[in-house]
Order: C-alpha cells, then sequence, then structure tokens
C-alpha cells in the first residue's frame, strides 16, 4: 500500500474522533453548555443517546437518521459536520508526509466546518474553542521544532500578528467583524506561519477571494450588505484553501507577479 493510503488510514479515526466532538461543540458551545456533560440525548424524547448509537457517521446510517426510540429524525448536519471534519483530517495526512505538520494543518483544519457552522448560525466564534487553540497550537508548534524539526515558531508568532493584526485593523476600521474574527485570524496566521509565511498569505488570498466571491453572489441574489454572511466561513475557507493548496497558490503568485 502506498505510503499516503496509511497516513490516510491512520488520521480517520483521529478525524472522525474529533468531528464527533465538534457536532457536540455545534450545538452546545453557543448555548453555553458543556461539551462534556451530560452525555448526548435524543431532542425528542430525552433518551440518552448509548455507545453503540453514538458512532461517528455510521450509526446515523444504520438508525437512517432517526432516534431508537422514538422515531424521530435527527438532523443530517450531525453526519455531514462530521464527515467534513474527518474528511480535512484525512486530507492533511495525505497532504503532509511529516507527521508533525499533518497533526497541525489536520488539527487546525478539523475545526473549520464547525467553527463556520457556529458563525454562520450564530454570528460568533466561540472563546471556548478559541483560548484552548491558542495555548494548545503554540505548545505543539514548540514540540514539532524542538522533536521534529518541523514548524518555526518565530514565523508562527510572525503569522499570528500579521494575519490578527490585519484583522484587527479591519474590525476596528469597519465595525463589521468581531474580536472572534480577530483571534480565528491569529490561529490561522500560527499554525500557517509555523510551515512558512506562504501558506499564510495563501489563507488571507482565499479567504479575501471566496469572500468577494460570496459577496457578490449576496448583491446579484439582492440582499443588501446589511445582512452579509459573517466573514469567521471564509477565514475558515481560506484556511482550508491553504493547507490543501498553499504551496501551488504560493508558487503560482511567486511565479507570476514576483
Ligand atoms: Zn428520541
Amino acid at each position: 500500500m502506498n505510503e499516503a493510503w496509511i497516513r490516510a488510514l491512520v488520521a480517520l479515526p483521529f478525524g472522525l474522533g474529533v468531528g464527533s466532538f465538534m457536532t457536540v461543540a455545534v450545538h452546545r458551545l453557543p448555548r453555553g453548555e458543556s461539551v462534556v456533560q451530560p452525555r448526548s440525548r435524543c431532542p425528542s424524547c430525552g433518551a440518552e443517546i448509548g455507545a453503540r448509537d453514538n458512532f461517528p457517521v455510521l450509526s446515523w446510517l444504520l438508525l437512517r437518521g432517526r432516534c431508537r426510540r422514538c422515531g424521530a429524525r435527527i438532523s443530517v448536519e450531525y453526519p455531514l459536520v462530521e464527515l467534513a471534519t474527518a474528511g480535512l483530517v484525512v486530507l492533511a495526512a495525505i497532504r503532509y508526509p511529516n507527521p508533525w505538520q499533518a497533526v497541525l494543518v489536520g488539527g487546525l483544519l478539523a475545526l473549520m466546518p464547525g467553527i463556520a457552522l457556529i458563525d454562520l448560525r450564530h454570528r460568533i466564534i466561540p472563546n471556548r474553542l478559541m483560548y484552548p487553540s491558542l495555548v494548545l497550537f503554540p505548545v505543539l508548534i514548540v514540540l514539532a521544532r524542538f522533536i521534529g524539526e518541523a514548524a518555526d515558531p518565530v514565523r508562527a508568532g510572525i503569522g499570528l500578528l500579521l494575519y490578527g493584526g490585519i484583522l484587527f485593523v479591519v474590525a476596528a476600521v469597519s465595525g463589521g467583524m468581531g474580536m472572534g474574527d480577530v483571534k480565528l485570524a491569529a490561529l490561522i496566521g500560527l499554525v500557517f506561519g509555523s510551515l512558512g509565511l506562504r501558506f499564510v498569505g495563501a489563507a488571507a488570498a482565499g479567504a479575501i477571494a471566496l469572500g468577494g466571491l460570496g459577496g457578490l453572489v449576496a448583491l446579484a441574489m439582492g440582499r443588501g450588505r446589511k445582512s452579509a454572511i459573517p466573514f469567521g466561513p471564509y477565514l475558515a475557507a481560506g484556511a482550508v484553501v491553504a493547507g490543501l493548496w498553499g504551496e501551488e497558490i504560493a508558487s503560482w503568485y511567486i511565479g507570476r507577479f514576483l
């Protein structure tokens, strides 16, 4: 078997595990509830969801999207968030042969579908995801530097200040952007900066291009600027673009314009 496929197989259970956590986060964090306790319950009948019915994606398929006890529909959003999260972790593992870099990029991308969904729905990016991440990823980057020689903490710091700083200025000037966006950009800048600042550039370019496209679509559909969708999902999409195609985008850009 090809090495990339072995990496994908190793990454898959982690991706599904994080995906399962993120579905819980999507539903509980905006309400201020704990992501640890209590166990998940059916929103209709209150039945606790047992371990065998709580397996990512598969349980939903086996139960055909219904509660085992009362038969109430379980939103397709649960398996979709799990699938998207796991898919990004697996793609990162395929893309980055270095395990440290795969963990850094996979870990960051795993947060993106859930964060985008929470921001779309509630217009917030929960601090309870951002603060632990802004502690955990620097630790990972330092470990990656000194054990794996696979990350650059100084560039990570520059990336954080650059991307976070730009968003901070935009937020201060426009007022249309929140501190959640600033923290998310800082985190994205931190992780991609540790791989090389060209990845931060690719993430920013992706966010701006997709954001512009989204704005045009919203205008074309007759939605005013006031109802424009939040910028967090574009930051998240830009991170996905940079994580999966950052190297290609950077070399294309540098070859063409510099
Ligand atoms: Zn039920």
